[in-house]
């Protein structure tokens, strides 16, 4: 099976991690709302159907935080994507990286960035956190906690205990953001039947950093999966 093989590949790289790619295949079969994206060489022709503006991302089996090592580009053009890759390819080696190809993706509208994820907590089964994505999460520590499998209910009272909740509601003139879609992707990650559930023991923790969720979508635009 195929989740199998991602596991197989990881453990043969240095960060045992599944590629982003493979991890937003595994979203996307579940239902979740990841961005349309390929993966290409650097040097390949973009096939033509991906709009623009684009998002360019590195793909490198030691990089862990992407754009720490300049490896994510928002707002790029078909015209730059050369530029984009070499530069790309620069910035990685003064990091230690190899750029081994671009995961080339829509950029999806701007919203609230969400972070999402889950541990395997021994005996107890998946821990799972949600928190409001960038300074709020790393300064605030403004997170909630949850043991799968989490009911819909379950998962509205977790965002309700987020003191930034008031932000995802429109607060000062900010975008609404669609908290039932937030609800729905949380649900299909950590609810019953969820993915979370599916996944075998070797899969130790996901993290979607950051889930964006504007007015009408929630949109997991980052996956990482580890393998333990
Ligand atoms: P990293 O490995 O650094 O966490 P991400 O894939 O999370 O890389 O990308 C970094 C940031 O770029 C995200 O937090 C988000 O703000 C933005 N971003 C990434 N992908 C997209 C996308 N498809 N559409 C819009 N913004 C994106
Ligand atoms: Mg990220």
């Amino acid at each position: 099976e195929t989740i199998v093989e991602f596991i197989a590949q990881a453990r043969n790289r240095e960060s045992a991690m599944f590629t982003e790619a493979e991890g937003k295949s595994l979203l996307s079969a579940c239902g979740i709302d990841t961005p349309q994206g390929v993966e290409i060489a650097v040097g390949q022709e973009l096939p033509g159907h991906l709009r623009e503006p684009l998002v360019v991302k590195a793909i490198s089996a030691t990089l862990v935080h992407k754009s720490d090592a300049g490896g994510v580009r928002v707002g790029v053009t078909r015209a730059e994507l050369e530029e984009v890759a070499a530069q790309m390819r620069e910035s990685l080696a003064d990091f230690g990286h190899t750029l081994d190809g671009l995961l080339v993706e829509e950029m999806v509208p701007a919203g609230h960035e969400i972070i999402a994820g889950a541990v395997r907590a021994p005996g107890l089964g998946w821990t799972v956190m949600v928190g409001l994505g960038g300074v709020l999460v790393e300064v605030f520590e403004d997170v909630a906690f949850g043991l799968a499998p989490l009911s819909n209910e379950q998962i509205l009272d977790m965002l309700q205990e987020l003191r930034g909740m008031k932000v995802l509601n429109g607060a000062r003139g900010g975008v609404k953001a669609d908290v039932p879609a937030l609800v729905t992707l949380i649900s299909r990650l950590a609810g019953p039947g969820g993915l979370l559930a599916s996944l075998p023991d070797d899969v130790v923790e996901i993290d979607l950093n950051p889930v964006i969720v504007s007015d009408t979508r929630a949109v997991a635009v980052d996956a990482r999966f580890v393998v333990g």
